[in-house]
Parts: C-alpha cells; structure tokens; sequence
C-alpha cells in the first residue's frame, strides 16, 4: 500500500502516522520527493483501513500495491535510488553512469594488474575478475578462490579501481570484506538463502539476471534482498536463455532496460559479453544499452583473450575497449538531458 502525502506536509505531521502504522506491524518505507512524500507499506496491509488514512489532513490519495515486489517498487520510491561504491567512489542510478571492465577470471597477479591498469586509462569506474568462478563443468578452471580475491585487493591498491567480484557460497562471506560491490551471478539469482545473507550486509550487491529469468523474478530476487535491509542493489541484464544459441550465447534483452526503469528505482546495467558470447558483438550492444539508458555497464576485458582461462571469445582486448569507451562516451553525450 502506498499513502502520498499532501505537498508542504511537515516531518512533525508524518511522524505520529508513521508511528501508527508500525504499531500495526508494518514496515514503512519513506521516499522523501521534491514535492511529494510517499510513505511504502510493507507487511500485512489488509487490515489497514483504507478509509480512515485517506480521511487524514495529510494524506492525499492512497492505493494498495498489488505487485509482489514492494521495496524495490517504483511506485514506493518514485525518484531513481543511486547506489554509490565506498565512501565517494563510482555511482550507478539517478542519471549517474558507470563501467565495470576487467578479464572473466583473476588468473594471475600480473594479468589482473595489466588489465586493472589498462581499463582505468580507458575510463573504466570499476574493475572486475572471477575469483569464485561457477563454471558448466567442474573439470574447467574453477577460479583462484581466496587467492584469487588476494590478487585482485593487490590490483585494486595500485590502481585504486574499486572490484567488484562474484560470491557463490555465503560460507565465504567473509573473505569479501574488502570487496567493493559483490556479485551474484546468473547461476545464483534465486537462491534466495544467499540473497538473504547479502540483505543482512550494506554493501553494493551486482544481481544478475536468471540464466531463463523473468522480469519479475529479478525483481522478486531483489526484494529477498531489500526485505532484509540492504537496499543497495544493482540489477544486471545479462542476456537470456532463448531458442537462439547458434550466434549468440545468450539473448540480450535491451528492452529489459525502459522495462525495469518503470517498474523499480534500482539502477540497472548491462553486461554485453555474457549476453552475446563474442567479443565482435560487444561494441554495437553496448552502445544500443547506453542508448536504451542503462545506468552502466559491465564488460570482459583480457590482455590475450586467445588464451584467457575463462571466456576468452567474449573478451575485448584492451585496444577495442579503449575505442569503445569513447564511443560509450558520445553516445552518453547525446542522450543526457
Ligand atoms: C560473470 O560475470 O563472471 C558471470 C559468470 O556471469 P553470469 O553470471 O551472467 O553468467
Ligand atoms: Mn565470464
């Protein structure tokens, strides 16, 4: 349910309504806009009487919500939410854009160096590599694991990139605590005992798109998420399993974009590489993403994609990244308001 106050309403009139409404056992979500404020209920609203908080002075309309995602829910949070890494690092949301580049797997620490510095010259915000990495099979290359997160902590020092790498076993937890934004991968977006976990820390969750994910099943992942107090979220397409697997290795579904900008206040990105699975495709999706007003991107970026340990096909070198930044880079130009 959602109460949309009246404008000019003061902090000290909404209180004692907030107040009442928690008594009632529910949770009340405050989106403070420029003209309006909107108080989100969260909880078992059917008990709620409609009609005695539309009578109140302050309130001018309220509409019950009958989408399953609640939190994570436009219609809660009318303005764009901006989840920002570390203190004042990169920001993704509310017009502000951001890109994640660096190889599919840390490999070695001075492959991940080489290419942590690379992509920064370019204009990439943040840098990625798989330390945990969920492959097909269990005889590929399985990440470095701990180490792994070692050589990209040490990349991150001498760059000064913040990482953003994927977690797959809430066991591990902890080794993350130096970690910047933390992945979910397509292969975990419903495992929701994880995302639980992740709702219980603050920092900057990356959530994948399900490998066949509904719209509304990443959103639903999200709210687990947000349920559990951490409302820094960052939705990722990522391309979709469909009856195509021939050209691409996935379907990137652009129109998951505008789609997801209506439906919630997240920011959202795009990852093109595991979306296509060749690095010729990348440039063109993109750009068609930025244009299609993405809040970021994430991009598999190796110094020798020919001989990458993981996804060397979708991998730019970091030559073709440069270019590509540039043009990412007009194009932002020309759809900024
Ligand atoms: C990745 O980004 O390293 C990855 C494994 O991607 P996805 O979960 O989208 O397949
Ligand atoms: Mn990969």
């Amino acid at each position: 349910m959602i109460a949309i106050l009246r404008p000019g309403t003061t902090k000290a009139q909404t209180e004692p309504l907030i107040h009442w409404l928690e008594q009632q056992g529910l949770k009340v979500h405050v989106s403070v806009g420029d003209v309006h404020t909107v108080l989100g209920l969260v909880g078992n609203t059917e008990k709620i009487d409609m009609d005695m908080i539309q009578c109140l002075d302050i309130v001018e309309s309220v509409t019950r919500v009958s989408d399953p995602f609640k939190t994570c829910n436009r219609k809660f949070h009318p303005d764009d939410s901006v989840v920002t890494v570390g203190e004042n690092g990169p920001q993704f949301g509310g017009g502000h854009f951001s890109i994640i580049a660096g190889p599919c797997s840390v490999e070695t620490p001075e492959q991940i160096l080489y290419v942590a510095q690379k992509v920064k010259e370019s204009g990439a915000n943040l840098l990625r590599g798989g330390a945990f990495k969920p492959r097909t099979s269990p005889y590929d290359f399985q990440g470095h694991g701990e180490k792994g997160l070692k050589m990209l902590l040490e990349a991150k020092a001498a760059t000064g990139l913040p990482i953003v790498t994927e977690i797959m076993d809430i066991r591990t937890l902890d080794l993350f605590e130096e970690v910047d934004v933390i992945q979910v991968g397509a292969r975990n977006t419903q495992n929701f005992d994880l995302l639980k976990e992740l709702g219980k820390t603050q920092k900057p969750i990356l959530l994948k798109r399900g490998l066949a994910g509904t719209i509304k099943e990443l959103l639903m992942s999200a709210e687990y998420i947000m349920a559990n107090g951490n409302e820094n979220v960052i939705l990722c397409e990522r391309g979709i399993r469909t009856y195509e697997s021939t050209y691409t290795r996935n379907t990137l579904d652009i129109s998951a974009v505008p789609v997801l900008k209506e439906l919630t206040h997240l920011p959202i990105i795009v990852d093109p590489s595991h979306a296509t699975g060749k690095s010729k495709l990348v440039p063109s999706m993109a750009l068609a993403a930025t244009a299609a007003g993405a809040d970021g991107l994430m991009i598999e970026v190796h110094n020798d994609p020919a001989h990458a340990w993981s996804d060397g096909p979708q991998s730019m070198t970091p030559e073709s990244f440069r270019d590509l930044c540039e043009r990412i880079r007009k194009i932002r130009e020309v759809i900024e308001k």
